[in-house]
């Protein structure tokens, strides 16, 4: 059942934050439209589910390659509007969408096929099981600004592979990106009432999520996404939750200090520290601890801040203001409970108002925000441990666990280290690059969310599993039917006991008790 929400619609404006730049307005969607886009998509959807698998296959396949064709124009297109340099918006934005593409096309026939289900359960014998991945209808996506393109597209082309229309809201932020999506899968010949996008505030996400639609996916703030779930429990509602995440990285004592450090600062500083994978806190072997401290500093200090439109660039702008004053007050409070800032710290104001120095701090504590909260900024907290034991035992002290990374030349080490941390993926020697794995779900524990995306797991997410059962011997009444009698049950004993009694005597014995059920009178 449909919630009915009414409000004002706004206008929205997609700023480039690097320069304030106005790159368009746009009227935000109202709950009118908001009912009628999905009142299309669900009228149009029968038709995309009826062409069959091989065609839309062949559709995301007319995609990627018109994809790979504009990569240069769409990855502006990203740094205009979210920051990010372009090299980054090639790497984790258009190539994430080019192989998840390349995974589906691949994959999802074979995934989605029709499969017969073989019976273990042997009173049920004559019987023949078939399992059906059927698409859920209208699925309602609700992305963020931080990854625009990556993000909306990846769970888009999973939804569409299976024939379910998709109604998209992205973020009020990042809305042409999300529009420039739209025209390149009209161009490949997925059709408009397929996927649509609704730009608009988070009062056009809430009344998609009271809408009509059949599955939800969104990704966003754990704020956001405890209010989704609330309103969606009222109507059971699927949804997955691709919440925030505070992900620590562990060095071991092993670890080459060097790789690590390289690794700790492009982990906390890609996309200026705006990514849900990002390093947010780094726990190091107290061996290491001032060498590490050391190369993170110097590293960071070399970093150039910029325009991403600049190809020198390395850390483009913050999205927005408010997300500049979370960093900052992360770091007043770190200061006032005693951390050093090694490097960086402040705003550089004389590139523009967004943009903050990569900053490194040390003798940090769990009391901390910074420790505890997710800062979204280019912050890269170092605290030294004293064993493995601890190590864990901090990494696992989080309300989050989207993932973790372990950093060590020992590999076995690594991998059983990886097997005590609560998150939905634990890397070792890398970190963030998960993501672009297309076969691997993406997803967390804890406040960081509920199901996956992404791989085998994001597809079954975008499935309504449905089992079709069919008696193979329709002209026989079945032996629990009705017209039990008196010895019914005590057939039924003997008829358990042979099916899972050890003893060979046992069970022969059982068998000539219950055979009577098979005369017995039904109904
Ligand atoms: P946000 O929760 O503010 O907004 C996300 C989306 O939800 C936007 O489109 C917004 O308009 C919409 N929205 C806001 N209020 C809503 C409501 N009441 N009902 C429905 N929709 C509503 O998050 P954000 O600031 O855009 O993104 C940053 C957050 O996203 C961070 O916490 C980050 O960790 C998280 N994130 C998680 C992942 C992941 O895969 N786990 C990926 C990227 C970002």
């Amino acid at each position: 059942m449909a919630t009915n929400i009414e409000f004002a619609v706004s206008r929205i404006a997609s700023v480039n934050p690097a320069t304030g730049e106005v790159l368009g307005e746009l009227d935000g969607a109202g709950p009118t439209e908001v009912r009628a886009a999905v009142a299309r998509a669900r009228a149009a959807q029968p038709d995309w589910n009826a062409c069959g698998i091989r065609h839309r296959i062949q559709v995301l396949r007319r995609f990627q390659q018109i994809l790979l064709a504009r990569k240069a124009d769409v990855a502006r297109h990203i740094t205009q509007e979210a920051g990010k340099p372009v090299a980054e918006a090639l790497v984790t934005e258009v190539l994430v969408v080019l192989d998840a593409a390349r995974f589906l096309i691949n994959n999802a026939f074979a995934i989605l096929r029709e499969v017969k289900l073989p019976h273990g359960n042997p009173a049920l014998k004559a019987k023949s099981g078939r399992i059906l991945h059927e698409p859920y209808g209208v699925v309602g996506i609700i992305s963020p600004w931080n990854y625009p393109f990556s993000i909306p597209a990846s769970e888009a082309l999973a939804a569409l592979v299976v024939g379910n229309a998709v109604v998209l809201k992205p973020s009020e932020l990042t809305p042409l990106i999300a529009l420039e999506l739209r025209a390149l899968l009209r161009e490949a010949g997925v059709p408009d009432d397929i996927f649509q996008v609704l730009p608009g505030e988070g009062a056009t996400g809430a009344a998609l999520v009271g809408s009509e639609i059949d599955k939800l996916v969104f990704t966003g703030s754990v704020a956001t996404g405890r209010r989704i779930a609330q309103i969606a429990a009222e109507r059971l509602l699927p949804v997955v939750l691709e919440l925030g995440g505070k992900d620590p990285m562990l060095v071991l004592e092993d670890a080459d200090v060097d790789v690590a450090s390289s690794g700790a600062v492009w982990g906390a500083f890609v996309n200026a520290g705006q990514a849900c994978l990002s390093v947010e806190l780094c726990y190091v072997h107290r061996s290491l601890y001032p060498a590490f401290l050391d190369a993170c500093c110097e590293k960071a200090r070399k970093l150039r801040v910029g325009n991403g439109m600049d190809p020198s660039t390395e850390i483009g702008p913050l999205i927005h203001e408010r997300q500049v004053r979370v960093v900052e007050s992360q770091v007043e409070d770190a200061k006032q409970r005693g951390a050093r800032v090694l490097a960086g710290g402040a705003r550089l104001h004389e590139i523009g108002p967004t943009f903050f120095a990569p900053t490194v701090l040390a003798d940090v504590d769990r009391t901390m925000r910074v420790m505890r909260e997710e800062t979204f900024g280019p912050l890269l907290p170092i605290m030294p441990f004293g064993d493995d034991g601890e190590a864990v035992r901090l990494a696992n002290d989080s309300d989050y666990g989207l993932a973790a990374s372990i950093w060590t030349r020992d590999r076995a080490r690594g991998e059983h280290l990886a097997r005590q941390i609560n998150a939905g993926t634990v890397m070792v020697n890398d970190a963030v690059s998960c993501f672009s794995i297309s076969e691997a779900p993406h997803g967390g524990v804890k406040s960081s969310g509920l199901g996956r995306t992404h791989g085998r797991w994001g597809l079954d997410e975008m499935v309504r599993v449905k089992y079709v059962d069919s008696d193979l011997l329709p002209r026989m009444k079945k032996i629990w039917w009705f017209g039990y009698g008196g010895g019914f049950a005590a057939e039924m004993e003997s008829f358990l006991d042979l099916l899972f009694a050890r003893p060979l005597r046992e069970k022969l014995i059982a068998g000539v008790r219950s055979a009577g059920a098979l005369w017995r009178k039904k109904l």
